[in-house]
C-alpha cells in the first residue's frame, strides 16, 4: 500500500481481538459490534490524538482513515471517523471560548467518551438544512432540545449502550430564541452514560446494513431534553446568512469526504492482493493433457488485477496531491471542497468497479464476507453516501464551476489524452449550459446538466490523478495502464473525436498490461498488506484452518428408510409439525 509506511494499527494485529480467520463471521450481531468498539478503543489509543491533530488536520488524521485496519473492520473506522473528525472536529474549536469544556475534550481525545455527529434526520438527508429538531432558548439561559415527530429522529449515528462507553452528541438543531428561528446550530448533549440512555433520549437500533461489518446505527429522538446554558456551539444571535453559517458549521463533512475516500487505497490494495494471490494458486486443467494452470494465466483474470494495482498507485499519488490542497487555508473553502469532491468521486468509482470485478473473478469464494473483497465493496457503498453523497456533491461542484463561481487548479499537461477528453466534456456541458434560459434551479438545467455532473467530476479526477502520478514518479508502466483503463470508460469519445480507434485502445491496454504482468508477484508483495489480508482463500494452510473452525454437522443417523431398499411404510408430515411451520414468525 504505502510502501514502508507502518500504520499504528500494525502493532495491534497480533492481539487475539484483531485475529480474524473468517470464523468470527458466525458471531452474533451484538458480539461483532462489541468487538468493533473494543477494537476502536485500542486503535484510538495507538493513535494518541491531540486536539491540534484534529483541528489542524495533520498527518495523523489522514493516516487513521488510510489505515488498512478498515479492511479488517470498517465499523472501527466508522466509529473513529464520526468521533474524531466530525464530533471533535466540530466541538474542538470552541475550547478557546469555553475552557470549562477542557475535561470533556480530554476524555473525547482519549476515547473515554464517544462523540456522535447528529445532522441527518429520517426525513431530511441531503436537504439537511430543513431539519426539524429544535433547540429552544429558555429565559434562564438553558435550552430545550426536542424531536417534534418521528420523521425528525436523527438518522443513523450509532447511539445505543452496546459500546458500554459514555457518549455525547453534537446535535444539529433549529435554534429558537424568543419564538424566532436564529439559524441551525450544533448543540452538545449527553446521550448515554455507558450503561443507560440519558433522560429524554431514546433510540431504536436499525437492522444491520447489507454485507458490511455491523454497527449499532440508530434513529435517535429527544423528548424535551433540558440542556445547561452554553450548550450551543456558536452564537445565539440570529444568522444573517443562514446557508453560509450552516455550511461553515458542517465543514468537517468535507474533511470526512476526503479522509474516508482514502480508505479506497486500502480496500483496493487488500482486494488486489487477495484476488492476485488466489489467482496464482488456484488451478484448472491446462492446455496439455493432464497439466494444470493457475487461473492467473487467463487474460480476463489478469486485467482486473493489474488495473487495480495501477489504480492503487495512481490514487495514492492523487491523495498526496489532494490533501495539501485541501488543507491550504489560502484557498477558498469552495475550492477545497471541490478537491475533496473530485477525489471522492474518482477514488470510489475505481474502488467499487474494481472490487466488484475482483470479487467475480474469485468465483463462488468471492461471494463470502470471510474473503473480505465483497465485504469491502459493501463497506465502501456506505462511504459513497456518508460525508457527501457522490452524486449530490458532484452536481453542486459542476454546477458552481459552470456558473463560474470559482475555478479548480489549472491542468498541467495540455497534450495528455485525458486532458483533451476532459476539455471535450467541458465544452459539451458549456454548450448545453449556454443554450439554457433558466437558472441552475430550472427544469431545463435539471434535464440538460444534472446527468453530466458525476461523470464530469470523475473525468476531471482521472486527469488530476494521472498528473499526480506522473509528477510523483509512479512506475510509468502502471501510469500507462491507468490511462488505458480510464480511456476505456468513455471509449466512444476518443473514437468520435478521431484520437484513438477501438483497436488502438485495445492495444494500448494490452501493451501496458504486458509491461506490468511479469512483475505481478513483486507488485503484490510491495502492496505491504499481507498482515491485513485475512481471507482464508489466500493459502492452503489458511483455508484448512478456516475449515476446521466451522460448525460441523457429523453423521450419526441411519440412512432414510426410503433409500434402504426395503419397502417403506407410507408416512406424511405430522399435523403438529405442519401447524408449527404455518405459524412460524
Ligand atoms: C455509513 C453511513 C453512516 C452515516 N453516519 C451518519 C452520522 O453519523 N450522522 C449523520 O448525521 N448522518 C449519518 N449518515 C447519513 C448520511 O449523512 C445521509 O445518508 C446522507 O446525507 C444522504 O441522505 P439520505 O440517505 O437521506 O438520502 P436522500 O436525501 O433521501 O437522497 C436519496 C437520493 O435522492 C437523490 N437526491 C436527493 N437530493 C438530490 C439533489 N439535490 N440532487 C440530485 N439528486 C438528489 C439522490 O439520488 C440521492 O442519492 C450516515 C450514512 C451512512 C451511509
Amino acid at each position: 500500500m504505502t510502501q514502508g509506511k507502518v500504520f499504528p494499527s500494525k502493532a495491534l494485529l497480533q492481539l487475539p481481538l484483531f485475529q480474524d480467520d473468517g470464523s468470527t463471521e458466525q458471531y452474533s450481531t451484538k458480539q461483532q459490534i462489541e468487538r468493533s468498539y473494543a477494537r476502536a478503543t485500542l486503535v484510538a489509543r495507538a493513535y494518541e490524538f491531540t486536539l491540534d491533530d484534529v483541528l489542524q488536520m495533520n498527518g495523523k488524521l489522514w493516516d487513521l482513515h488510510a489505515d488498512p485496519i478498515s479492511s479488517i473492520d470498517a465499523a472501527t473506522t466508522t466509529i473513529l471517523t464520526i468521533h474524531y473528525n466530525l464530533a471533535l472536529g466540530t466541538l474542538g474549536p470552541i475550547l478557546a471560548t469555553r475552557p470549562d469544556l477542557a475535561p470533556l475534550i480530554q476524555k473525547l481525545l482519549k476515547f473515554e467518551i464517544i462523540g456522535q455527529f447528529m445532522l441527518t434526520e429520517v426525513e431530511h438527508g441531503l436537504d439537511a438544512r430543513q431539519i426539524e429538531t429544535t433547540a429552544t432558548l429558555l429565559p434562564d439561559g438553558s435550552l430545550e432540545l426536542n424531536t417534534p415527530h418521528p420523521g425528525a429522529a436523527k438518522y443513523m449515528p450509532p447511539v445505543t449502550t452496546i459500546s458500554g462507553i459514555p457518549t455525547i452528541g453534537v446535535v444539529f438543531s433549529r435554534l429558537i430564541v424568543d419564538g424566532k428561528f436564529h439559524g441551525i446550530r450544533p448543540v452538545v448533549v449527553s446521550l448515554t452514560d455507558g450503561k443507560g440512555m440519558c433522560k429524554g433520549v431514546s433510540s431504536r437500533m436499525v437492522p444491520p446494513r447489507s454485507g458490511s461489518k455491523p454497527l449499532d446505527h440508530s434513529m435517535t429522538s429527544f423528548d424535551h431534553v433540558r440542556l445547561p446554558p452554553g450548550s450551543v456551539i456558536g452564537s445565539l444571535e440570529e444568522s444573517t446568512d443562514v446557508r453560509g453559517d450552516f455550511l461553515k458549521s458542517i465543514w468537517r463533512i468535507s474533511t470526512g469526504g476526503l479522509a474516508l475516500s482514502l480508505g479506497t487505497v486500502s480496500f483496493l490494495s487488500v482486494g488486489v492482493y487477495i484476488a492476485g494471490k488466489y489467482s496464482l494458486r488456484r488451478t484448472v486443467s491446462g492446455p496439455e493433457k493432464g497439466s494444470k494452470m493457475p487461473i492467473i494465466g487467463f487474460r480476463t483474470q489478469q486485467l482486473p488485477i493489474l488495473h487495480g494495482l495501477a489504480q492503487v498507485h495512481v490514487l495514492q499519488a492523487f491523495s498526496k496531491f489532494a490533501i495539501p490542497l485541501f488543507r491550504d487555508r489560502n484557498l477558498h473553502m469552495y475550492v477545497r471542497h471541490g478537491i475533496s469532491t473530485i477525489f471522492k468521486a474518482t477514488a470510489l468509482q475505481h474502488c467499487q468497479s474494481t472490487l466488484l470485478a475482483l470479487e467475480e473473478r474469485c468465483g463462488a469464494q468471492g461471494l463470502f464476507n470471510y474473503n473480505q473483497i465483497v465485504r469491502g465493496h459493501a463497506d465502501m457503498r456506505g462511504v459513497c453516501i456518508a460525508e457527501g453523497d457522490i452524486l449530490a456533491i458532484s452536481i453542486r461542484l459542476i454546477s458552481e464551476l459552470l456558473q463560474g463561481k470559482y475555478c479548480l487548479p489549472e491542468p498541467k499537461y495540455p497534450d495528455c489524452l485525458l486532458y483533451k477528453h476532459e476539455q471535450g466534456l467541458w465544452k459539451e456541458a458549456r454548450d448545453r449550459y449556454s443554450k439554457l434560459s433558466g437558472t441552475h434551479r430550472s427544469e431545463e438545467f435539471n434535464n440538460a446538466i444534472l446527468p453530466l455532473c458525476r461523470p464530469l467530476a470523475e473525468f476531471i479526477g482521472h486527469r488530476m490523478a494521472y498528473e499526480a502520478a506522473v509528477d510523483q514518479g509512479v512506475d510509468p508502466a502502471l501510469v500507462e495502464l491507468y490511462e488505458a483503463g480510464v480511456i476505456k470508460l468513455d471509449s466512444s469519445w476518443y473514437v468520435e473525436n478521431g484520437l484513438l480507434s477501438r483497436a488502438e485502445q485495445f492495444d494500448l491496454e494490452s501493451v501496458a498490461a504486458n509491461k506490468v504482468l511479469p512483475d505481478l508477484e513483486r507488485f503484490l508483495d510491495l502492496l505491504d498488506v499481507a498482515e491485513y489480508a485475512t481471507a482464508p482463500i489466500l493459502s492452503g494452510k489458511s483455508w484448512n484452518e478456516f475449515v476446521v473452525s466451522l460448525p460441523q454437522f457429523l453423521g450419526i443417523s441411519e440412512p432414510l428408510e426410503e433409500l434402504r431398499g426395503d419397502s417403506p411404510k407410507p408416512t406424511s408430515m405430522s399435523e403438529t409439525v405442519y401447524k408449527k411451520i404455518l405459524f412460524w414468525r
